[in-house]
């Protein structure tokens, strides 16, 4: 499938889910769209939550438009795909955003059925060369460095070691379950902070990753089965039997713990209860928890998404959507992910969307009115045979109008 670049017009609107700051374009990642001869329109401040003015668009050459005119661009950006991005949605568009595409949202579903393409940020594939689209990873990073915040701003201590003529305070210790990217990143932070920083994972591969940033790595005598999960690999999920071992020979580490930081995820499924109920009553009255999972379920048995829940003293702090609350750097890293994957569609003035590149095959969703996605179709409970084999796009008609 390809077009004429010229006369394309990439579209950015404002984000409308509550809470939502970011936006999918700033103006320091125009360039290259511009540069490829496409017209980028922006909604009217689209992206004012996040610190971008029209005007900085604007010097940048981007065109400030209404919203019905920034939705009928051909391609439309997004940070959120939800149900807010169906109704503008039409045949022949390409749709770029996070979609939560395995979690069975009726969205995708309505996208696919009005005939747009759907490409879903989520589902880039962890690949060297994918490692400038990873938004999952862009905005882990920050969720990482906001949970330490959080848990910094809650907790009746300080973080640092501190020697002072009236006496000696000992450093805040922290644990931070899940060493991926977000892991890390609190990690990084809880350290630059001066706390005592412990860190678990099932993956034991993490292990020299979280000793080069100054932490101890917690280990436990437990078979995980993830031994084969290095760098790149999804963890895998682990039976409740494991899971309940896992929690039995967690709970001294965390009862000695000022702050637990929870980031623990299975890809596509409901994020494991690492932290028990009865692991929270033993922990000291003042310590925080930090649940990045929240909005998968929570780490914690007694996170609460969205609240911040006093149980026995202990603060579990259960937030949704973090990176939007660091929305200019959310937005900076997330709009490059973004043109960096539209950047592989752009070839000699054509949008060609090349199947055989895994990139593109790996987070094509939805296209000519059906999911195209082999795992999106089984999550949708549709027979996987019946997507259709990546065959060389074929030539569409070169203007900006939307076919019948
Ligand atoms: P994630 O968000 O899927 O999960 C967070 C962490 O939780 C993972 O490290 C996982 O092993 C851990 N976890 C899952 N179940 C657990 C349990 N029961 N107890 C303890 N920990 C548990 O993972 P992520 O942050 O996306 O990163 C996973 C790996 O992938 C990392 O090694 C990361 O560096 C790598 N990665 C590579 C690329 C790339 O190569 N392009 C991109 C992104 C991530």
């Amino acid at each position: 499938m390809s077009s004429e670049v010229t006369g394309l017009t990439i579209g950015v609107v404002r984000e409308h889910r509550d809470g939502e700051r970011r936006v999918a374009m700033t103006p320091a990642a125009l360039a290259p769209l511009l540069k490829a001869g496409a017209r980028v329109v922006i909604e009217q401040g689209a992206g004012e939550p996040a610190g971008f003015s029209d005007q900085a668009f604007a010097e940048k050459g981007a065109e400030i438009v209404g919203r019905s005119d920034a939705i009928a661009a051909r391609v439309l950006l997004r940070v959120q795909v939800d149900q807010d991005a169906v109704a503008g949605t039409h045949p022949g568009q390409i749709v770029i955003g996070l979609a939560t595409p395995l979690a069975g949202v009726p969205t995708v579903k309505d996208i696919a059925e009005r005939g747009a393409t759907l490409f879903a940020m989520e589902l880039v594939p962890r690949t060297t060369r994918a490692q400038a689209m990873d938004a999952l990873s862009s905005q882990a990073n920050i969720a990482g460095y906001k949970a330490v915040l959080l848990a910094a701003g809650e907790l009746p201590k300080m973080f640092p070691l501190l020697t002072t003529a009236a006496g000696t305070l000992p450093p805040a210790r922290v644990l931070v379950v899940g060493a991926g990217v977000a892991g890390l990143s609190a990690i990084a932070t809880a350290r630059r902070l001066g706390a005592l920083v412990e860190a678990y994972d099932v993956r034991p591969a993490v292990k020299e990753e979280v000793e080069s940033l100054g932490a101890r790595f917690v280990e436990l005598p437990l078979d995980t089965g993830q031994e084969g999960g290095g760098s790149g690999a999804y963890a895998q999920q682990m039976s409740e039997e494991t899971l309940r071992k896992q929690q039995e020979l967690l709970s001294k580490t965390v009862a000695g713990s000022d702050v637990v930081i929870t980031t623990a995820q299975v890809q596509g499924a409901k994020a494991p209860v690492i932290v028990s109920t009865a692991m929270v009553d033993q922990m000291t009255p003042g310590s925080v928890i930090v649940d990045l999972a929240a909005e998968q379920g929570g780490n914690c048995e007694v996170t609460v998404e969205g609240q911040t829940i006093d149980h026995g003293g202990v603060k579990v702090i259960g937030p949704t959507n973090v990176p939007s609350s660091i929305p200019t750097h959310a937005s900076l890293v997330y709009a490059k992910n973004v043109v960096n994957l539209l950047q592989l569609m752009l070839h000699d003035g054509l949008i060609d969307l090349d199947v055989d590149d895994d990139i593109v095959r790996g987070t094509l969703v939805a296209r000519d009115g059906e999911i195209v996605h082999a795992r999106v179709r089984e999550v949708y409970g549709l027979p996987v045979a019946a997507a259709p084999a990546p065959a060389p796009p074929a030539p569409e008609s070169g203007t900006e109008e939307v076919p019948a």
